[in-house]
C-alpha cells in the first residue's frame, strides 16, 4: 500500500525517520519543517529520494505559512496527515514556577496547531483514498498514568490534544475520516533523550504498521506503537 503522506517536524526525530520510511516505501511524501535552510538531514533525505520527497517550509504555529502550503499543494489529496511537530518546553518547571507565555507556547505547537491544521487540509484528507489523520500525542497526556505530578505544560498540552482528537473522531465519522492518538513510545530522540528504551526506526516502523491496519472502528482511540490501548 502506498499514498500520500504530509508530514510536520521532519528536521529531526520521528518526523525525519517518518519521511524516510514513507519515502523508502514509494509514497509521495510533503515533509514539513520550519526551517529547511538549516534542516541538513532532512536535505540529504530529500536528495536520495526526490522522485518522492517535496519539502516545504512550515512553523506550524504560523497561519500565513500553513495557508501558503494549502495553495502550494493545489488539487493534491492527502491520504495520511501526520501531525508530528512537537514541543516539550523548559524542562523541570515546577509547580510555584508555572509561567504563562511559556505555557501558552507548548500549548500553541502542540495543541492548538494540530487541530488548525487538520481543519486547513481536511479536504484533500476527506477526497483521499485511506482518510487518516494521526497525532503524535504522548503517554504522559493520560491523566490515569498520571503518578509523578508537574510536567504542567507538556501534559496538559496533550492532554487536551487527546480531548480535539475524540472531538475529531465524532465530527469526521460519517465521512469515513479515521483519527488517532499515538504513543510513540519512549523514544531516543532530543526530546526522548539517550536513555531513551526504542530508536526511532522501531517507533517509526511500529507506528507505520499500526496506521496501515487502522480501520474506523478504532477511530478516536489512544494507542500505544505496539499496538495497545492506552487509558484516557
Ligand atoms: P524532537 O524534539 O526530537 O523533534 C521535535 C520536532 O518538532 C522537530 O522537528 C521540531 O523542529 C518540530 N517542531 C517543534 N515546534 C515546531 C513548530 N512550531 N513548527 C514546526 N515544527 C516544530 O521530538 P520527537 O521527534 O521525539 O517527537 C515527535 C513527536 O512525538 C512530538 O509530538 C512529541 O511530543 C511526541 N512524543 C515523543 C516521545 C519521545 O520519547 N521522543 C514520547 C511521546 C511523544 P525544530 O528542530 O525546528 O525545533
Amino acid at each position: 500500500m502506498s499514498g500520500t503522506v504530509l508530514i510536520t517536524g521532519c528536521n529531526r526525530g520521528i518526523g525525519l525517520e517518518f519521511a524516510y520510511q514513507y519515502a523508502r516505501d514509494g509514497w509521495r511524501v510533503h515533509a514539513c519543517a520550519r526551517d529547511l535552510v538549516h534542516a541538513e538531514d532532512l536535505q540529504a533525505l530529500e536528495a536520495r529520494f526526490p522522485e518522492q520527497i517535496q519539502l516545504h517550509t512550515l512553523d506550524v504555529n504560523k497561519d500565513g505559512q500553513i495557508k501558503a502550503l494549502d495553495r502550494v499543494l493545489g488539487d493534491e489529496t492527502i491520504d495520511l496527515l501526520i501531525n508530528n511537530a512537537g514541543y516539550y518546553g523548559p524542562r523541570g518547571v515546577c509547580f510555584g514556577k508555572v509561567e504563562r507565555e511559556l505555557w501558552r507556547q507548548v500549548l500553541e505547537t502542540n495543541t492548538l496547531s494540530p487541530l488548525m491544521l487538520t481543519q486547513t487540509f481536511y479536504p484533500r484528507i476527506a477526497t483521499s483514498k485511506l482518510k487518516t489523520v494521526a497525532f503524535l500525542s504522548s503517554k504522559v497526556g493520560s491523566i490515569s498514568d498520571n503518578q509523578s505530578g508537574g510536567g504542567y505544560y507538556y501534559r496538559s498540552s496533550k492532554t487536551a490534544l487527546n480531548q480535539v482528537i475524540k472531538s475529531l473522531s465524532i465530527d469526521l465519522e460519517g465521512a469515513g475520516v479515521k483519527v488517532v492518538a499515538l504513543h510513540p513510545g519512549w523514544v531516543q530522540t532530543d526530546m526522548g533523550g539517550q536513555n531513551a528504551l526504542i530508536s526511532a526506526e522501531e517507533s517509526v516502523s511500529a507506528l507505520r504498521t499500526l496506521l496501515a491496519q487502522l480501520d474506523l472502528s478504532q477511530s478516536g482511540s489512544f494507542l500505544n506503537y505496539d499496538g495497545s490501548v492506552i487509558d484516557w
